[in-house]
């Protein structure tokens, strides 16, 4: 049984093309949100209901997140747990940092965090469809991941270019440059209002990067890991601890 789910809403042609990709691995369930929900990140929805809407035997639309989604799909809408998870075809890459924003992403780290393997996959300029060359891949990594699994804690984030595509890379996270600027204007109320995340992103050069292989025509794979712990960090920093508790028994509050 595989758990199909994405970000850009349940009648989302990425969604349907996914499905369709991944049918001749295993059952395919379909448990996405009722609307779009793109840059929702990780969230979770705690303190509303859900609702789901059985659309069709196994396909199903909830009121909620990528995330809720994939928590209802492996702790109990499915007859049994699902033995993958792949969220998309995201309508749009979702390439280096902007991971951490990403509703298709967060869907495959929940997945990863419930003890399910877990993808996501998306296509650049996924809105103008054609979505042959990511469903194969899909298909074709999904294939590996159900023989081989993946590490603990670790899902793989795939991008797939549009149209023909050279090949797969296996690829790091690339960096983005921040030099976006905040839009502020005037309503007709006379209130201020503000727009953020103008402009096209830019990005650090890195010829290792998702960003670089998918910009030179490949398929981009990254395996992405859960465990944010900075372990470097936290050796070098393990003297903080003695210190901010010799200033914290200094100046009792
Ligand atoms: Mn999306």
């Amino acid at each position: 049984m595989i758990l199909v789910t994405n970000d850009d809403g349940i009648h989302a042609l990425g969604l349907r093309a996914l499905a369709e990709a991944l049918t001749p691995l295993g059952e395919v369930y379909v448990v996405a949100p009722d609307r779009e929900q793109s840059a929702v990140g990780h969230a979770l929805t705690l303190h509303r209901p859900l609702r789901v809407d059985r659309l069709g035997e196994r396909r199903f639309a909830v009121n909620g997140t990528p995330s809720d989604c994939v928590n209802l799909g492996v702790l109990g809408l499915l007859p049994e747990p699902p033995v993958l998870v792949v969220s998309g075809i995201n309508h749009g890459s979702n390439l280096g940092d902007d991971v951490t924003y990403s509703g298709t992403v967060s869907a495959a780290m929940e997945g990863t965090l419930l003890g399910v393997p877990s993808m996501a996959v998306s296509q650049v300029e996924g809105e103008a469809g054609g979505f042959e060359s990511a469903g194969r891949i899909a298909e074709m990594v999904a294939a590996r991941v159900l023989v081989e699994g993946l590490p603990a804690k670790t899902l793989l984030n795939v991008n797939v270019p549009r149209g023909e595509i050279r090949g797969v890379r296996m690829t790091r996270l690339g960096h983005r440059v921040y030099r976006d600027k905040m839009v502020q204007e005037v309503d007709p109320r006379g209130r201020p209002y503000y727009w953020i995340g103008t402009g096209p992103p830019e990005w650090q050069e890195d010829e290792a990067s998702d960003i670089a292989a998918v910009h030179a025509g490949w398929a981009s794979v990254t395996p992405l890991h859960l465990d944010l712990t900075h372990f470097g960090a936290l050796g070098r920093m393990s003297e903080w601890e003695g210190s901010l508790n010799a200033l914290l028994r200094k100046r009792p509050r």
